[in-house]
């Protein structure tokens, strides 16, 4: 439900005026205490399991007063932690993601010495590459990880993607052990003709632009997003507030098959974006630039989504993106497979 932290005690805490108190109970419980407070679906976690929902009133807004604590403790730049009394062993961290990170903290306090090494230029993975960027800012998120560097004092390699087996090999040499926290892949295909025309983005790359470019992305015309879950709300929503204008949902199952929490469906809603629902894209056509994407009809049939023959249609568009999942095969695993 939550991450292990003792909320009733943090919210005791702030409620006694003790803020730096509370945030220390929230870290020793998750390095991302600030981040999580921010982006966590709490309508669903700990605010969905909060008693007050059965007396009809609404919950206690746990993740507010998680984010207002530990922004104490960053703010004053509060040492919590430090660097265990070395245990002389080694460990490489692959991927400098909340996971990878939150490996190297603890670690880093049981003694260990770790190195990480990140694929890309900067840390904290989706967080500040997919989070939706009205959840939290790049200032905010650089700011707690800076923060836990200065707590242990792990090291952080950028631009260092591990991709051979010498590679491997290499890690294996110079450390006791490996983590791997290197999150899913890329935009999962959808397998139809036209997808990788120029203007059909994955939902992943697209918001990674926008996290990086500060949302100086444009982004004129028709936009089609194709997906029913969290990602594809946020896409759509980002889409929305970028001034595309119409943007439309299409999903190959029901509303009520949406992945998606409801309260990302009804934020997407509120900014224009209209829904589609038992559509499935067969084909998006195009030359070079995508300009329509044609669709069929589809219904349930015992789970299985079932095209209804002689149902297609097509909606005109200017973008396409496709919300369809991470790839869940890294290619670094079939290296370490091998
Ligand atoms: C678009 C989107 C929006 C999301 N929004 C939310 C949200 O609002 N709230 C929420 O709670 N969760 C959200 N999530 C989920 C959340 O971001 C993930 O659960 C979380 O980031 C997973 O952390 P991780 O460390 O496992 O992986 P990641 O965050 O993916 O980090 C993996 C890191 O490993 C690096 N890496 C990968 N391969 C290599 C390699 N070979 N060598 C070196 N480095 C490598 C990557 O560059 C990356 O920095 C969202 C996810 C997406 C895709
Ligand atoms: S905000 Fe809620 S769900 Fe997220 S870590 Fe805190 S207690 Fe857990």
């Amino acid at each position: 439900m939550s991450a292990g932290i003792d909320i009733p005690l943090f919210i005791r805490q702030i409620n006694s005026k003790n803020d730096l108190g509370a945030a220390k109970t929230i870290y020793d419980a998750n390095y991302f205490g600030f981040a999580c407070g921010k982006v966590c679906p709490t309508e669903v976690l700990c605010e969905g399991a909060c008693v007050y929902n059965h007396s009809g009133v609404k919950p206690i807004e746990i993740g507010r007063l998680q984010s207002y604590a530990a922004a104490k403790a960053l703010d004053k730049d509060k040492k919590f932690y430090s660097a265990g009394a070395p245990s002389g062993k080694k460990v490489a961290v692959i991927g400098a993601g909340p996971a990878g990170i939150s490996c190297a903290c603890e670690l880093s306090r049981h003694g260990i010495e770790v190195d990480i090494f990140e694929a890309k230029s900067m840390p904290t993975g989706l967080t500040l590459h997919g989070v939706a960027p009205y959840k939290i800012t790049n200032t905010e998120t650089l700011a707690e990880m800076a923060w836990l560097e200065r707590q242990f004092g792990f090291r952080v390699f950028y631009n260092h993607r591990i991709s051979t087996a010498q590679d491997i090999e290499q890690l294996e040499k110079n450390y006791d052990a490996i983590f791997i926290g290197i999150g899913l892949g890329e935009t999962a295909g959808l397998h139809i003709p036209g997808e990788n025309l120029e203007n059909v983005l994955g939902a992943v790359e697209f918001i990674e632009q926008l996290r990086l470019h500060q949302h100086r992305v444009s982004l004129p015309g028709k936009v089609i997003v194709l997906g029913g879950g969290n990602t594809a709300m946020d896409a759509a929503s980002e889409s929305a507030r970028l001034g595309a204008n119409p943007v439309l949902l299409a999903y190959r199952r029901s509303r009520e098959e949406m992945g998606a929490y409801g309260f990302e469906y009804d934020l997407a809603k509120n900014v224009g974006v209209k829904a589609l629902f038992n559509a499935m894209p067969v084909e998006i056509i195009g030359m070079d630039r995508a300009t329509a994407v044609r669709f069929v009809r589809t219904r349930n049939d015992n789970g299985k989504v079932e095209a209804i023959p002689g149902s297609e249609f097509t909606e005109t568009c200017d973008w396409v993106i496709k919300a369809t999942g991470q790839a869940k095969g890294n290619p670094l695993f079939r290296l370490i497979d091998g």
